[in-house]
């Protein structure tokens, strides 16, 4: 999605596959794909991708240390030190500690029993690397569950989280250029099925003008603190008027995919005006805009989208609880967007994850 919005900016991409199995149908014609294997320096690399400009990620699990060698070459945004403390989610805490924002209460090396007793139940374990849509997390909520996760052999690093009893989850995606100027679109509210994004509605609706000022106020102070640029998110919880961080992350966003039929600028193309040098694009919205996963199932049938929907659809191999494609919808209020994507959803069968 990077690419297709940066192919009419007059920007030509190269794709690094991390792995030779890795499946690349999904930037299938958009330019060369470069397969990392054993033995291969930086500098193959780099000329091999054929000596990019600027190199850029769109996933937070990546090899810090090949993005700091090929800082030697060319342009590496976001900085590789953004990924390492945003790939960690103890060091993420730690940030969020430090610049004073609030999170759900953590603790980190001790038991299970241990933080059940400090936090109380349930907790959530979730793996410091590697944990997204929910993977490699575990909601304890019973003192049986805490006893059976102590006595089984978890050697991940991880920390333990209180199960947050929340109103509401929202969202907040936002872009830094190399001047440190910032643009924030509108936020998000996000419902998720077991631990997956199922849809995005933004503007978020009933949502007061001081919760966005604090939104906007935390995600600024984390992108210039960490010296960013590009486009980032914040998940928040939101309990009565508090909002608590559950995740940052480092690069363009599920929640704001509606950005590409709701916003006057998508989040991608922002992205790649930020970390190419251009001025930013305007994050205003157009219209009051939703997004809808389409997670491990088949391509919708075509008569399910309206004049007010659109279908991105990834060709990616299908699996279960896996993001197979999304859907935009605009209207006028809230009332036709929800109504709308309440159609659209009734005529899909849209699988539930499946794990
Ligand atoms: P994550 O991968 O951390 O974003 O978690 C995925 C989803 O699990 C979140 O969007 C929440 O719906 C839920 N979740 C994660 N951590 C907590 C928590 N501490 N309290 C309540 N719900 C949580």
């Amino acid at each position: 999605m990077l690419a297709l919005a940066g192919i009419p900016l007059g920007f030509s991409f190269s794709f690094v596959a991390e792995t030779p199995e890795e499946d690349t149908r999904c930037v299938r014609q958009l330019g060369t794909v470069v397969r990392r294997r054993a033995g291969q320096s930086p500098g193959e690399l780099y000329d091999e991708l054929g000596k990019p400009e600027v190199l850029t990620a769109e996933k937070e699990q990546i090899e810090c240390s090949l993005l700091h060698a090929m800082q030697h070459y060319c342009t590496v945004h976001p900085n590789p030190g953004s990924f390492a403390t945003l790939q960690d989610r103890l060091e993420e805490k730690r940030l969020l500690d430090e610049l004073g924002i609030p999170t759900a209460a953590y603790l980190h090396g001790e038991t299970a029993a241990a933080s059940a007793e400090q936090l109380s139940l349930p907790v959530v374990v979730k793996s410091c690397r590697g944990g997204y849509d929910g993977k490699n997390q575990w909601v304890l909520r019973s003192p049986q569950a805490v006893a059976t996760f102590d006595s089984s052999a978890h050697r991940d690093r991880q920390i333990i989280e209180k199960w947050v009893p929340f109103d509401r989850e929202v969202s907040i995606v936002s872009v830094r250029d190399a001047n440190g100027d910032i643009g924030h679109y509108p936020m998000s509210e996000n419902v998720h099925e077991e631990g997956i994004l199922w849809y995005s509605i933004a503007p978020v609706p009933d949502f007061s003008e001081d919760m966005l000022t604090t939104a906007q106020g935390y995600i600024s102070k984390v992108m210039h603190a960490l010296e960013y640029v590009g486009v980032m998110a914040i998940e928040f919880f939101v309990t009565g008027k508090e909002l608590l961080v559950n995740e940052i992350a480092p690069r363009v966003h599920n929640s704001g995919h509606w950005t590409q039929s709701g916003s006057k600028t998508s989040q991608f193309e922002n992205h790649l005006r930020a970390i190419t040098g251009l001025p930013l694009g305007s994050t205003e919205n157009h219209s009051v805009s939703g997004m809808m996963n389409l997670i491990g199932t088949g391509v919708p049938p075509r008569e399910a989208l309206s004049s007010l929907s659109t279908l991105h659809w990834y060709d990616k191999a299908a699996r279960p609880g896996r993001k197979l494609g999304h859907v935009n919808f605009v209207g006028r209020s809230h009332e036709e967007l929800t109504h709308q994507m309440d159609a659209f959803r009734q005529s899909v069968v849209i699988d539930r994850p499946d794990r």
